[in-house]
């Protein structure tokens, strides 16, 4: 009898993410996350489109921005640690003022990004549509071929790893309670649940 097998070849999150499953806030159906190229000028990155075809609920992703400068003021060596308030305003020059001797200088910032979900005004977060707890531990997957890809790896007997890899792949990723064999039973039940949902 041949083992199943199962290859971790070049299957990064990342790949899967082109749609994901999330539920609707409004209507509680299934509903999307369309991944998209990011059309701020500011960073790299995608952004996601909600579409829910039940209930065409508008939710929005906004994004923000925080300012930081670390440097040793020119003028007097005292370190300089300035964090800005996140703001909606793309900057590429930031002044801070030196608290020792309260030299104003200019610099070019660090930018780190903040994304949020916005929903009849208020910020929500996503919750997974494939998404259970199993034993204390969240499972999730972000759409259909993730799920199918986790089950492809759960019911796998021989777990080859890929001899070309580069970087951390998926399955290194995955928490310990997925890769357990003893869960095994359980978790291609939870799986099969999740597929009828
Ligand atoms: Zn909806
Ligand atoms: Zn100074």
């Amino acid at each position: 009898m041949e083992a199943k097998r199962f290859r971790s070849t070049i299957k990064w999150l990342d790949f899967f993410e082109e749609i994901i499953d999330v539920e609707c806030p409004n209507c509680q159906s299934k509903a999307q996350l369309h991944r998209q190229p990011n059309t701020y000028k500011c960073c790299y990155g995608y952004t996601f489109k909600f579409q829910c075809n039940h209930c065409h609920s508008e939710i929005k992703e906004v994004e923000k921005y925080i300012y930081t400068v670390k440097r040793h003021c020119p003028y007097c060596a005292e370190v300089i640690d300035y964090r800005s308030m996140q703001t909606k305003k793309i900057k590429k020059e930031q002044e801070v003022c030196c608290k020792s001797c309260e030299a104003r200088i200019t610099y070019t910032p660090k930018v780190e990004t903040v994304r949020e979900f916005i929903w009849k005004g208020n910020n929500i977060e996503f919750t997974f549509w494939y998404s259970q707890t199993y034993q204390g531990n969240r499972f999730w997957a972000v759409n259909e071929e993730h799920l199918a890809y986790l089950e492809d790896f759960i019911r796998a007997k021989l777990r080859l790893r890929s001899k070309y890899r580069s970087g951390m792949m998926l399955v290194d990723k995955l928490p310990s309670f997925i890769k357990d064999k003893n869960n095994r039973d359980g978790l291609l039940k939870l799986i099969s649940k999740l597929k009828e949902k």
